[in-house]
């Protein structure tokens, strides 16, 4: 990928420069090297995109899901082809460590397969002689024109829970990438263009706010999905609602891991520690406060402490590395003033990750791994989310205690537990108020052929991204009831 350029939109089946009056650095969090600067796409521009999405629309629904999904099996064959490009620039532009964007390219190629399964996945059912002489039967049609809008921390992945499926299904699309990463979008739309869809099935727009608004007041959208932080996908589900839309938000989190006495401490605390720490703690389904049960407590301390302070920070596309930098300079701020706060309201900070200076990167956003012992549940640093490598210890005398901490939080993406016992999972498993479980697991991230769940403050909508509920989302129900008496029939 060549530096210092432009970021272009993608519409009506060709590139096309933005003429937006605002520009924004893209900047490598690791180096602080300009890689090139995003349009701030203004709302008339937006709006030719969404135009020609509607243009697309009535041919590509007409076409026969099992031609629709050749154009997804050629670019999943383009992207298997591509990976390793992919993942590089997913490190440059966001951080994370080469292995960790390999990842990350896996799990948007799988929803790409999955998708593939439209013509079955699309059917629908039906019932004879639900009176006598009369049959009903349900088909799914396509939504209309619809619309992603993605966060930094994903950013090939995130676009691929809906986008794929949404093309699968017979509904033509429109993706607006978050302008702080907006270079994998261009490597993958590079790949949609050669794949040859029809101009404006798939169509790209950058930006912000601008962008984002045009999207949600069209009335040329008919469903939008979103996944960020807890604020706007409130705000994105309430306007796109409010027009009369079809919305799935996805947002924050803060996700508890217990650890329970009988726990394998050595699985416990490595996983925990790829939780919390992986990706910076930049995932929606990091691992970011930690019970202890009973006993578990001082086995656990002592050797998250380890796990913390032996781990390799520095820039990702380096061997060896096992954590990257964090997006930005203000959330690197925002991240330390947290770890300060936490120290203030009586947590001990167990390892220190702030100030960190890594050799031949000392502009770069890093924060080391940090662990706060004995956070108080109602302090700010219990209840906020911080997506950065931190993580908060707590402990607690017996599991109902540690349940009824875990659910006692807004948020519901992700609960994990550690025990070698089966009675104390299921229990856990059937009372955690959290949409994505993990058991003896530190990232509980669906495959593609289930739905990214996530309840309560993580999560605006009914029907999920990925597998099934992407496909409910994507389309909708059309229930036909015949009656065909014989003596009309006999004429013909
Ligand atoms: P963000 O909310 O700042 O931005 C997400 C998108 O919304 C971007 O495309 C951005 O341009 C747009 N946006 C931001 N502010 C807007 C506004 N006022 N009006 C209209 N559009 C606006 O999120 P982020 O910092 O890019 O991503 C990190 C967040 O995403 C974290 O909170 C993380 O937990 C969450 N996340 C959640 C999941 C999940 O599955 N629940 C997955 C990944 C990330």
């Amino acid at each position: 990928m060549s530096l210092n350029v432009k970021v272009l939109n993608y519409f009506g089946g060709g590139w096309r420069p933005s003429g937006a009056a605002e520009y924004q650095d893209v900047i490598n969090p690791a180096t602080a090297e300009v890689m090139g600067t995003v349009p701030l796409t203004p709302a008339y521009e937006a709006d030719q995109a969404i135009q020609s999405a509607v243009q697309a629309l009535p041919a590509w629904r007409k076409t026969p899901a099992t031609e629709r999904v050749q154009y997804l099996f050629k670019l999943k064959n383009l992207l298997e082809e591509h990976f390793e490009e992919l993942a590089r620039t997913i490190t440059m532009e966001c951080g994370k460590t080469l292995d960790e964007s390999r990842g990350e390219v896996r799990r948007l190629i799988e929803n790409v397969e999955v998708a593939c399964g439209a013509p079955i996945l699309l059917q629908g059912y039906n019932s004879e002689d639900i009176a006598q002489g009369i049959d009903e039967c349900m088909i799914r049609q396509p939504v209309g024109v619809c619309a992603a809008i993605a966060p930094f921390n994903f950013p090939g992945m995130v676009p691929f829970w809906f986008l794929p499926y949404a093309i699968a299904c017979g509904n033509t699309y429109v993706v607006k990438p978050s302008e702080k990463v907006p270079f994998t979008m261009q490597g993958i739309f590079r790949l949609i263009d050669s794949v040859g869809f029809p101009a404006g099935v798939i169509n790209l727009v950058n930006g912000a706010k601008e962008a984002v608004d045009t999207i949600l007041d069209s009335t040329a959208i008919r469903a939008v999905s979103f996944v960020g932080s807890t604020p706007v996908a409130k705000y994105i589900y309430s306007r796109a609602t409010a027009n009369g839309k079809r919305a799935q938000c996805q947002g924050g989190a803060k996700n508890p891991i217990i650890i329970y006495p009988d726990a394998d401490m050595e699985m416990a605390t490595r996983i925990t520690a790829d939780s919390a720490f992986g990706c910076a703690g930049q995932r929606c389904l990091a691992g970011s406060l930690v019970i202890t049960v009973g006993e578990a407590r001082d086995a656990f301390v002592e050797k998250i402490g380890q796990a913390a302070s032996s781990r390799i920070v520095g820039y990702g596309l380096e061997d060896k590395v096992q954590m990257g930098p964090v997006i930005t300079q203000p959330s690197k701020d925002r991240i330390e003033s947290l770890i300060g706060k936490g120290q203030t309201e009586g947590a001990r900070i167990l390892v220190d990750g702030r100030g960190a200076r890594i050799a031949g990167y000392e502009r770069g956003n890093f924060v080391r791994p940090t662990i706060l012992d004995n956070v108080h549940p109602d302090s700010e640093i219990a209840r906020t989310e911080i997506f950065g490598p931190v993580l908060g210890l707590m402990h607690v005398d017996t599991l109902d205690e540690a349940i009824q901490l875990v659910n006692s939080g807004r948020y519901g993406n992700m609960a994990c537990l550690f025990t070698g016992d089966g009675a104390v999972a299921r229990k856990f498993r059937y009372e955690a108020e959290a949409g994505n479980i993990g058991i003896n697991i530190g990232i509980a991230a669906p495959m593609a052929f289930f739905p990214f769940s996530g309840w309560k403050e993580s999560f605006f909508g009914d029907l999920h991204g990925q597998g099934m509920d992407a496909v409910e989302f994507f389309t909708q129900k059309k229930v036909v009831a015949e009656r065909w008496p014989k003596e009309w029939t006999r004429k013909f």
